[in-house]
């Protein structure tokens, strides 16, 4: 599987999946431009060959349109950014609600609207290009408790993502969603601190892991890189799940 000749850019690669998967990119062949609201984690990737790191907020609409003007066209799109709400829809203000449509679904179509053309003039030229939005298992593929508004905004992307693959299917533009099951990254960590018995709390993640552990980034990254490479040219409209058997 090879991303030789490929430029990509992924959001929120400043820690987490995203930065694993800018990575495995990289050392897949790609040009990576590796982007994250935090400047300072990017700097990890300093030095890394194959990629270029952008501060980037896909919540600030102005922030994407001058990025997609700066950047050249690109081959491939991974819309990584995400947030997790924790709670029921009891729990849930307005406020929340809103943060959570905005990073999780409304940063989406802004960064697709953004950069799409582009994917679409390389796609005109070499045959392939491809988007992958990041949702979860957590979305229309399965209900958790504590999740209202992640799982309603995890469905939406993969609804953005199957209307995004058919407008586009007839002009080799591919668009995929991934649905990863409970991963281990900083993200989670902080979600497990925070809880009332943090050791309880970790114990429950896993126990909703049919194979018994986290997913490492590591178990997703071979995927990431799939979707984007023309490995996976007849594959678009999906929701990949990959969630260790939680949904089987
Ligand atoms: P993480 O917290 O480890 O990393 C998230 C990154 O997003 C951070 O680097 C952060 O700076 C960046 N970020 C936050 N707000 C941003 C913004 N406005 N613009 C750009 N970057 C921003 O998170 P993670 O666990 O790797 O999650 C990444 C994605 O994967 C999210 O969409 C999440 O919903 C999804 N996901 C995670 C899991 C899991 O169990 N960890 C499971 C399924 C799906």
């Amino acid at each position: 599987m090879t991303l030789n000749d490929k430029t990509l850019l992924i959001t929120a690669a400043g820690q987490g999946i995203g930065a694993a998967s800018a990575r495995a990119c990289a050392a897949a062949g790609a040009e990576v431009i590796a982007t994250d609201v935090n400047g300072d984690l990017l700097t990890a990737l300093d030095g890394v060959s194959g990629i270029e790191t952008r501060v980037l907020d896909v919540t600030d609409p102005t922030a994407i349109t001058a990025l997609a003007a700066d950047l050249p066209d690109l081959d491939g799109l991974f819309n990584c950014a995400g947030v997790v709400h924790h709670g029921t829809v009891l729990d849930l203000t307005d406020s929340d609600w809103d943060f959570a449509v905005n990073l999780n679904v409304t940063s989406m179509v802004r960064m697709c609207r953004a950069f799409i053309p582009g994917l679409l003039r390389r796609a005109q030229t070499t045959g392939s290009a491809a988007v992958l939005n990041m949702a979860s298992m957590a979305s229309s593929e399965k209900g958790f408790v504590n999740r209202t508004a992640y799982g309603a905004t995890k469905a939406a992307v993969i609804g953005l993502t199957k209307a995004i693959a058919a407008d586009f299917v007839t002009q080799n533009l591919r668009c995929n969603a991934l649905c990863p099951g409970t991963v281990d990254t900083p993200s989670l960590r902080g979600r497990i601190a925070s809880a009332p018995d943090p050791v309880q709390a970790e114990k429950d993640f896993i126990a909703r892991q049919p194979m018994g552990r986290l997913a490492t980034v590591d178990d997703l990254t071979p995927t990431v890189v799939h979707l984007l490479s023309d490995g996976s040219r007849f594959i678009t409209g999906q929701a990949v799940l990959v969630d260790g058997g939680v949904t089987i």
